[in-house]
């Protein structure tokens, strides 16, 4: 394991001459820039170019003049540099202070910053595709699914190969379309700079307090200084509006501005919104994206050719040519936190690419993570309240179903008291939502002879039954299988049992109940593309359901005006978990969920079936008392020294061989003296409570350091010590927030 140093952030000269030896920081997995010749021409630091790299040519950028440790003789040449603008130095800084944040490699931070396709390929025209005017002469089923890709995407273009590949047909059958008029063949610059916006169009009329939100915003934006507003307000106070405000005074300003949102299911909402604030579209980068769009993306916010991005965590490393602000909204959400890979939080890396290039940043929420509590407590942050819900709304109504006196059987989940709240809405023609966080239809499946829980053959984990996908799934490692017929352990037939419920069981049970009513169950594994869900979520929102069932997913920003009563089917299913953020998660999730009911006019409420009414978390919940859930939660954590008043971080070793990987755990819990120098402590090795994922053994180690040291130095310098054999991996998770 190497965490190299690359090199002080250098006075880099203006332009290398042809010849000049330059180092290159490529995307391949090497400990160091390596040294080239500048090209024909000469090239600028930061320039991306194409170098060869043993027999492939591969993607880099200039990062600095050579090291010249190398016979200049044998040196080769830069092969070409792309036609993009330079790494703006910005850039550049920010990927190496995350990477010396995070502990990752410089490879892998600059795959995060060139995640497009084709980037080096010229400017040139292709031909795509979109719906003609005709109606093909023979239908086919192939036909008909080229056709349904088209009308499901408008006017959307695509290459032969994307049509091709999104209706899983061969490129022939869209050509036999073209052909008939079906499908419309033209030629297209390859990439179409975005719409302008106008922040001059008149936004909505705020009230007092949304008004004054924004010109603290706006004169936040402007100043042109790094700076961080935390903006609080319930569900529904109008946080977007007075968001959009802080985007309307940085595109005036010339500027750009990023808003990453935690699902791509929130993307449509927005984007109308957007578009109905400032006349356009604006870019929306995620992976549900084409790849075309992705590269047309990364050009055009190079170039300035898109003033607005809308994306997810990964939107952090575009090439901005002047970022002014970054929004992340529902900035506690866990999502934020990338899990594997670079591991990254979105939310920290925002504040500090903004501090680099002189950016605000909103944080968002109604339930902001402790974290940035603490930071506004300190002063860090400028604290910004919108304590009511705009209009008529208020906040919902909250209240306990006690499941110790509802008696229900053990394989129903919905109580008669929840049933009777439903069937009052469904009486009235309003919506209600049934919340459980837990995907698939049954958590357990158990053979009633013999005992057997089927588990994963890879993985130390349940295997989940999916019912609507007719399969067995394993949530740790996506593997898959048929429902088996007969128990794998003692072949017994027919006595398998689902144990548990999942939001399709749930599903299940509710159109039982409810016969006559439309039940939708929301969850993602259910809609074939992000798309489908979207489309399903926006037709919920103008009543093409009486009752939603939904996971996590529906908990997060979704906008449903009929929506007036939300059943939390397991309250304690968060609170049992060891994570130190188990208390903070549920409060969190229950009040986001809760703030779902009662949006628009119409008042809502929340009920949250519990077994355990008088836990001081669903006691916080049901009081409303934030401030106080926050002090109480803030003081335990200060006491016992965690984040955000200490310092933490996760080492996990993985390897197929669990021997090794245990020794190797050992090895680094005996030879700590370069934590001992900073006062930090290292707990482990300790099997991780996933001890197998992918036949890949785990083990973790926590480091635990006052907040003030230098722990990534001590680290780098303690891991930097072991030798890792054969296919055994280090990941070191800094602040880490999930502990499987
Ligand atoms: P939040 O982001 O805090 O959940 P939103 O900005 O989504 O709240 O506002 C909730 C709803 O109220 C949205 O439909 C929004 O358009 C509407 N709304 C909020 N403020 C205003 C306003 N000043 N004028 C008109 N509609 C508003
Ligand atoms: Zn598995």
């Amino acid at each position: 394991m190497q965490f190299t140093a690359w090199g002080s952030i250098l006075t880099l000269p203006e332009f290398f001459d042809q010849g000049d030896l330059v180092a290159v920081l490529s995307t391949q997995p090497l400990g160091r820039a390596l040294d080239y010749k500048a090209p024909e021409g000469g090239c600028r630091p930061g320039a991306f170019v194409e170098v060869p790299l043993g027999p492939r040519k591969v993607l880099g950028v200039v990062w600095g003049p050579g090291a010249g440790d190398y016979d200049y003789a044998k040196v080769r040449s830069v092969i070409r540099v792309l036609d993009a603008p330079p790494m703006r130095d910005e850039l550049r800084v920010f990927l190496r202070r995350a990477a010396d944040y995070t502990l990752t490699p410089m490879p892998a931070m600059l795959r995060l910053a060139t995640r497009a396709p084709g980037l080096g390929d010229p400017p040139s025209m292709r031909k795509v595709y979109r719906r003609g005017g005709k109606e093909p002469t023979r239908m086919t089923d192939a036909r008909a699914q080229v056709l349904e890709v088209l009308e499901a995407y408008g006017d959307l273009s695509f290459t032969l190969k994307e049509l091709a590949d999104m209706a899983g047909v061969t490129a022939s059958v869209v050509k036999g379309l073209v052909a008939q008029g079906a499908v419309d063949e033209h030629d297209s610059p390859r990439d179409l700079p975005f719409p302008p916006l106008d922040p001059s169009l008149p936004g909505k009329e705020l009230t007092a307090d949304q008004a004054a939100g924004a010109v603290l915003l706006e004169k936040a934006v402007k100043s042109e200084v790094y700076g961080t507003t935390l903006l609080r307000g319930v569900t529904g106070s109008g946080k977007t509006e007075v968001y959009l405000e802080a985007v309307a005074a940085a595109l005036s300003a010339g500027r750009q501005a990023l808003v990453l949102l935690p699902e791509i299911a929130l993307t449509a909402e927005f984007l109308t919104r957007v578009e109905a604030r400032f006349g356009a579209k604006p870019a929306e980068w995620h992976s549900g994206v084409t790849m075309t769009e992705r590269r047309r993306i990364w050009r055009m916010v190079g170039q300035g050719n898109a003033q607005l991005v809308i994306g997810a965590r990964s939107a952090l490393f575009l090439p901005f040519q002047n970022l002014g602000l970054i929004v992340v909204d529902e900035e506690h959400d866990t999502s934020y936190k990338q899990e594997d890979g670079v591991l990254y939080n979105a939310r920290d890396m925002a504040v500090l690419r903004a501090s680099i290039c002189g950016a605000h940043v909103v944080l968002a929420s109604a339930t902001p993570s402790l974290e940035s509590w603490a930071n506004a407590e300190a002063g860090k942050y400028t604290r910004l309240e919108l304590s009511s819900r705009y209009g008529p709304a208020v906040m919902p109504q909250m209240g306990a179903i006690d499941m110790r006196t509802e008696g229900l059987p053990s394989d129903r989940w919905i109580s008669p008291q929840l049933k009777a709240e439903v069937d009052v809405r469904l009486e009235r023609g309003e919506q209600a939502m049934l919340f459980i966080n837990r995907r698939g239809y049954a958590p357990v499946t158990l053979c009633r002879a013999c005992g057997h829980q089927i588990g994963c053959d890879h993985c130390d984990a349940r295997m989940v039954e999916h019912r609507y996908l007719k399969r067995l799934v394993c949530h740790q490692c996506g593997e898959s299988k048929a429902m088996p017929e007969a128990c794998p352990s003692c072949d017994a037939e027919g006595r398998l049992a689902a144990v548990g419920p999942g939001v399709e069981r749930l599903g299940e049970e509710a159109t039982a109940l409810w016969p006559d009513a439309r039940v939708a169950t929301l969850s993602s594994d259910m809609y074939g593309s992000a798309r489908a869900l979207k489309a399903e979520i926006a037709g919920i929102a103008q009543g093409t359901a009486d009752i939603i069932i939904g996971t996590q997913l529906v908990a997060k920003g979704h906008n449903f005006p009929n929506l007036t009563l939300v059943g939390v089917i397991d309250a304690d299913l968060g609170l049992m978990g060891s994570d130190l953020r188990a208390a903070e998660r549920t409060f969190q999730l229950m009040r986001q969920v809760a703030g779902r009911a009662g949006r628009a006019d119409k008042p809502g409420a929340a009920l949250l079936q519990t077994y355990q009414p008088e836990h001081p978390v669903i006691r916080a919940i049901l009081a409303g008392n934030e401030e106080q859930f926050w002090k109480a939660e803030a003081q335990e954590r200060q006491q016992a020294g965690v984040p955000p008043y200490g310092r933490m971080a996760g080492i996990i070793l993985s390897g197929p061989d669990v021997a090794q990987v245990f020794d190797a755990g050992n090895m680094l819990a005996r030879n700590d003296r370069a934590l001992r120098e900073i006062g930090a402590q290292v707990f482990g090795p300790a099997p991780a409570p996933i001890a197998r994922v992918r036949g890949r053994h785990r083990v973790r180690l926590l480091v635990k350091a006052e907040k003030s040291v230098p722990l990534q130095e001590a680290l780098a310098r303690w891991i930097g010590q072991l030798r890792l054999k054969g296919d055994m991996r280090v990941a070191v998770d800094i602040d880490p927030q999930s502990f499987y």
